[in-house]
């Protein structure tokens, strides 16, 4: 039944089941899925994961996926936030079918759908309040009240709701309510609101409408407009599906008609993950706008240095189950790893740089040595490297008073430089205040890299630059956006108090070797022993900006 060209070892998750039941069947002819955000924000990481849910069902199984903005909130909707969409769905690798679509397109169907459910005496104009309206529905363990205006004439509903869509009314004065059932256990189903009045200007309708659907009206409509087969969704949509389903059964009837299937969303730990929430970080000024690398977002991810792949990865293994859930943050660092390590071309930096002067060799004289740029990757190639009498190493690779098992530099001890030569450490000067600013070594020329003739064991590998024909830029460090596992709280903005006030380092005069000076941006490199970079869009053509996608190991599965 798959007709993936890479066959799926696993298990079927239950909604592939459910598909192939469907299509043996013959329930389904075609599976057609949808991905219907709201354009009110930037997609992230839990979107990702729908996204891959629908996009790849549906090329599992030969179908078709449309990309459908539930524009349905002028308020809150802009054209920006269209465009970032699109560009993060072809991004992340998928192709909608045709033209992306709107729920607005099919607001005149879904008022002549409300004037066909008034004209069978299953909707109303209600002139309740939203504290009324409320009281109404009361609570679940009791039969709500009815509205007085429930039993209007077909012609007083039809009269109202067109001078409703006119704009005779004011914004909150008149809804309109599907008749259906006040004494429902389930709130959804006693008599909800189908349309709001709004006076705002839509992105696309402009002025065109009065009023505009609620997502329950608006949504399943829009399926069966589409011919949805399979509306996939997250689990809290479930109490909705009586919902979804009673007013489809209302209506003449779609061929095919769509069906809703929850699964539960993805959550990341030391994260938020709603729209809502990010929006504040963003307008409030926390981040550095919706791509902020700190951020979930997919724009967010991608400055950060992370491939489609990766996240597409990320999605599939964390599957499809419509178990409640968190997923740890390292797991999509995991994948983030795997992918690099495969493409990313290693080379070296140095972040905290200790010059080291090599007393014995001439001054003026430059070698260039020829590396591997990455060994993952027979196809990558080599490049060279220069060395010369004044290198950096990493301050923090050296230690005056170093430990038995410190393999780094220390008095009187030997390191490798990588790709060079081995250096003995017979010296070092300190400043005024007691820091060591520089150290003296001494090279042995019987140990150059791939030739050592010497013999000797050595056991400590240090990445540095040749400090004349290095290159200075600077890098982004980041730490975990949120300092607690769940950064939720009881209140709406309690997320707020656990930011982490440490999550950006900015370090300036990274020493890098010369081969990056024609770095893109976008381009993703190892800083070996340092974590994966990526060259940031804020670069200029005199300096380059550096974000660390991730490090090298996992240092947080370690120190929690
Ligand atoms: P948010 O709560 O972040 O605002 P949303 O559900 O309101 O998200 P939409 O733009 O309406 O955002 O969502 C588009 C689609 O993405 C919906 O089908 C929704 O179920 C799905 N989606 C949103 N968040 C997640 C998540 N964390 N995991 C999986 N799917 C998600
Ligand atoms: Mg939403």
């Amino acid at each position: 039944m798959i007709s993936n060209e890479e066959e799926v070892k696993r298990p079927l998750n239950f909604i592939e089941e459910k598909i192939e039941a469907d299509l043996a069947s013959g329930r389904t002819q075609t599976v057609v899925t949808r991905f219907p955000p709201e354009p009110n924000g930037y997609l992230h990481i839990g979107h990702a994961k729908s996204i891959v849910v629908n996009f790849g069902l549906a090329q599992q199984y030969g179908g078709k996926t449309n990309l459908r903005f539930d524009d349905t909130n002028p308020e809150a909707e802009d054209q920006e936030f269209v465009d970032g969409i699109m560009k993060d769905v072809s991004w992340l690798g998928y192709e909608w079918a045709g033209e992306p679509l709107y729920a607005s397109d099919y607001f005149q169907q879904l008022y002549d759908f409300t004037v066909y459910l008034m004209k069978a005496g299953k909707a109303y104009v209600d002139d309740s309040t939203q504290e009324e309206i409320a009281a109404q529905r009361g609570i679940p363990t009791e039969p709500g009240t009815e509205s007085p205006y429930r039993n209007r004439s077909v012609e007083e509903n039809l009269d109202l709701l067109e001078r409703m869509n006119k704009g005779e009314f004011e914004k909150g004065s008149k809804v309109v309510r599907a008749k259906l059932d006040m004494a429902s256990p389930n709130m959804h189903m006693r008599d909800p609101i189908m349309y709001r009045i709004l006076k705002a200007h839509h992105h696309r309708t402009g002025d065109k409408w009065g009023i505009y659907p609620m997502y329950d009206w608006a949504h399943g409509q829009s399926d069966a407009i589409e011919g949805i087969s399979h509306s996939l969704c997250t689990l809290e949509f479930e109490v909705h599906r009586p919902l979804y389903d009673w007013y489809l059964d209302q209506l003449p009837p779609f061929n095919p008609r769509p069906y809703q299937t929850e699964f539960s969303r993805l959550n990341l730990n030391y994260m938020v993950m709603s729209k809502r929430s990010l929006k504040k970080l963003v307008l409030r000024g926390y981040v550095n706008g919706w791509d902020d690398p700190r951020m979930p977002t997919i724009a967010g991810l991608r400055r950060r240095g992370y491939t489609p792949a990766s996240i597409r990865n990320f999605a599939e293994a964390v599957g499809l189950t419509r178990q409640k859930s968190i997923t740890d943050m390292s797991f999509l660092e995991f994948h983030i790893r795997q992918d690099l390590n495969k493409t990313a071309a290693r080379v070296m930096a140095v972040i905290d740089p200790l010059k080291v002067i090599v007393t014995n060799w001439p001054e003026g004289k430059v070698e260039w040595l020829e590396v591997e740029n990455n060994p993952e990757d027979p196809e990558s190639g080599s490049r060279k490297i220069p060395f010369s009498r004044e290198l950096f190493i990493e301050a923090e690779d050296f230690m005056e008073d170093a430990p038995k098992n410190f393999f780094r530099l220390s008095p009187g001890g030997e390191v490798r430089l990588k790709g060079a030569y081995a250096i003995q450490c017979q010296d070092f000067v300190k400043d005024e205040n007691g820091k060591v600013v520089e150290l003296h070594c001494t090279y042995d020329p019987a140990t150059k890299s791939g030739q050592d003739t010497t013999g000797r064991k050595i056991k400590g590998v240090l990445h540095y630059v040749s400090a004349s024909e290095a290159i200075s830029v600077e890098a982004r460090l980041y730490e975990r956006l949120f300092n607690v596992e769940d950064p939720t709280g009881d209140t709406e903005d309690a997320f707020l108090d656990n930011l982490n006030p440490d999550s950006l380092h900015i370090v300036q005069n990274v020493m890098a070797e010369p081969s990056l000076a024609t770095a893109q941006v976008g381009d993703k490199f190892q800083f070996m022993r340092k974590g994966y970079f990526c060259v940031d869009p804020d670069s200029t053509p005199g300096k380059l900006i550096f974000n660390r996608t991730v490090t090298l190991k996992d240092s947080w599965a370690k120190s929690n």
